[in-house]
């Protein structure tokens, strides 16, 4: 008899989420995690943490920008950075304590450790051994490194210690334009900081709507950020008093040095499965990840792999769903995750949101599509609360009016995106979402409006 039906190693949004719903479907289930905390990277620090220091960083934004347009005075805003961290570490302490309460509640035991997987039935954990029927790996990431940077966590920098830093640089540099490097700088940024980005490519944010990306950087610029694009780092010196940081632009080999006192390198993740043991019981895995069929099985019998560990976008939404949908496999149902509905958002001011396809991947797909847009400029509620810049664009089929994709740059991009979301998962039209009733004056009217504009047009443009 083994200990357990099913043990997952990792206990991130896709581990811990795993281990709930097997719990729900009546497995025996124990979830082995070694950081000390549960949660994963989101919660303790990735998702979670970034969001509560946006949150703040805003706040500070927005006394120093808005709060005098309407009559508020308050001062001079000064900012605490100790304070302000001591304020996001309680955010994640009790998010991370929230997942023990869920595990006791669901029946998981949490098993506090590092896991290594010794057979297809066994995962060792120190000392101890547990036996078990399935194995879930959901290990997840660790930030990539760079050639020629060497990472401190003081003044050279992951993610990480972005969220640690405790005075404000006066300079600081980001390598690599995507979500984070953008989320984290307009934190220091908007706190003072002057924020220079080096990107190896010629647009921000790749892989986003072309159009989004021009208008995101656009909208960063005008808020103090600088941009370095098409520029490969080189090396980052570091200097008694500063860091030195040499790059070479892509277009004429020339090569340049900026100063700075921080440096972020936000140059991607890439999988962890350090310690785990993988080779040594035959799990396949390519460019460091873990190898899995659709249904999330590895090459070995009883052994499943979920998360930011396997391929497809490190979201924790995308950990989160396969968690759940490997849970229904191993309990004989079908678990199910549609790839092609997964929001991506950024949380900066305005938020970026995006689900679905983008007129650049139509375009190269030869599929007839038509866009209705909608500026924020037209939406009585962005007018009221300066939130005025950004669009909504929605992509659907130029014959059947199916949505195919829609593109947010705006006020609660984040949020809004989901009405598209459920649209995309009923197979809706544009005229689906025009028809439907949206409250006054709200954001959301915005995405009825870009509806709309997919047809005879919007009202309010
Ligand atoms: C700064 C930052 C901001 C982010 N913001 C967002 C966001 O806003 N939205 C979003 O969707 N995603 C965001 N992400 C990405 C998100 O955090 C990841 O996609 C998500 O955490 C992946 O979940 P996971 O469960 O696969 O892995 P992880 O969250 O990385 O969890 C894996 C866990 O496994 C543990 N582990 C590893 N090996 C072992 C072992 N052998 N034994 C025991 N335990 C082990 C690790 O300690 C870790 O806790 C952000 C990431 C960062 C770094």
């Amino acid at each position: 008899m083994a200990d357990y039906d099913v043990v997952v190693i990792g206990g991130g949004p896709g581990g811990y989420v795993c281990a709930i719903r097997c719990g729900q479907l009546g497995l025996k289930v124990a979830c082995v995690e070694g950081r000390g905390a549960l949660g994963g990277t989101c919660l303790n620090v990735g998702c979670i943490p970034s969001k509560a220091l946006l949150h703040a960083s805003e706040a500070v934004h927005e006394a120093g920008t808005n709060f005098a347009k309407m009559g508020i005075s308050a001062g001079p805003v000064s900012v605490d950075v100790a304070k302000m961290l001591a304020y996001k570490d309680g955010v994640v302490k009790s998010n991370t304590q929230g997942i023990e309460f869920l595990f006791k509640k669901n029946k998981v035991d949490y098993v506090k450790g590092w896991g290594e997987i010794v057979s297809p039935t066994e995962v060792k954990v120190g000392d101890q051994s547990l036996t078990t029927k399935n194995i879930v790996i959901a290990t997840g990431s660790e930030p990539a490194s760079l050639p020629g940077v060497e990472v401190d966590e003081e003044r050279v920098i992951t993610s990480t210690g972005a969220l640690e830093l405790t005075k404000v640089p006066e300079k600081l540099v980001v390598i690599g334009a995507g979500v984070i490097g953008l989320e984290l700088g307009s934190v220091w940024g908007r706190l003072g900081a002057e924020v220079t980005v080096i990107e190896f490519l010629d647009v921000i944010t790749p892989g986003q709507d072309g159009e989004v990306q021009k208008h995101f950087q656009r909208i960063l610029k005008k808020q103090g950020m600088g941009f370095v694009l098409g520029a490969a780092v080189q090396k980052v010196k570091k200097l008694k008093t500063k860091l030195k940081v040499t790059y070479k632009l892509r277009k004429d080999d020339s090569e340049h040095v900026v100063d700075a006192d921080v440096v972020l390198v936000a140059t991607g993740r890439r999988p962890y499965t350090e310690g785990l043991g993988l080779e040594a019981v035959g799990v396949a895995t390519e460019r460091g990840m873990v190898k899995t069929d659709a249904h999330w099985r590895t090459n070995v019998a009883g052994i499943w792999a979920i998360g930011d560990v396997i391929a497809g976008p490190m979201l924790a939404h995308k950990a989160e769903d396969e968690g759940m949908a490997v849970a229904e496999e191993i309990a004989g149902k079908h678990g199910h995750v549609n790839y092609g509905v997964i929001p991506g958002v950024i949380y900066t001011g305005p938020e970026v949101a995006s689900v679905g396809q983008t007129e650049e991947n139509l375009k190269e797909a030869g599929r007839a599509y038509k866009v209705g847009k909608f500026p924020f400029m037209g939406n009585g509620r962005a007018k009221a609360n300066f939130a005025t810049e950004g669009f909504v664009k929605l992509i659907a089929d130029a014959e059947t009016d199916r949505i195919l994709g829609c593109h947010v740059i705006g006020p609660g991009a984040g949020d809004l995106i989901h009405e598209i979301c459920v649209a995309m998962e009923f197979g809706a039209s544009a005229q689906d979402v025009a028809l439907t009733c949206h409250a006054h004056p709200t954001y959301s009217e915005a995405m009825r409006e870009a509806a709309l504009a997919c047809g005879d047009g919007a009202i309010h443009a």
